[in-house]
């Protein structure tokens, strides 16, 4: 799956939703996920399975924020596609 159909497909599920919600909101649930996914990094032994879960629904918040405010994560994560974004090095060399 691509970057572009990840957010499609966020999108498809969710945005009439959160777009009701609005953008502050939204952003607070975000960030909770955020700290779901620091506990489970944090657990030990980890449990991949629950570790996979919270990076999916991080990108899955990052992503509707990302639809709401006009902004493509594809497009967006062409900063990143000739290295570094400051020094243009892999690996960076700032
Ligand atoms: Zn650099």
């Amino acid at each position: 799956m691509t970057i572009q159909k990840f957010q499609q497909q966020i999108e498809d599920i969710y945005y009439t939703r959160d777009a009701a919600r609005g953008v502050p909101l939204t952003f607070t649930w975000f960030v909770e996920e955020v700290g779901e996914l620091a506990k489970e990094i944090r657990k030990q032994p980890q449990d991949m399975v629950r570790l996979r879960e919270e990076f999916a629904d991080v990108f899955a918040w990052l992503s509707t924020l990302a639809s709401l405010l006009g902004v493509s994560l594809e497009d967006a994560a062409e900063i990143y596609a000739d290295g570094c974004p400051k020094c243009k090095a892999t690996p960076c060399d700032c």
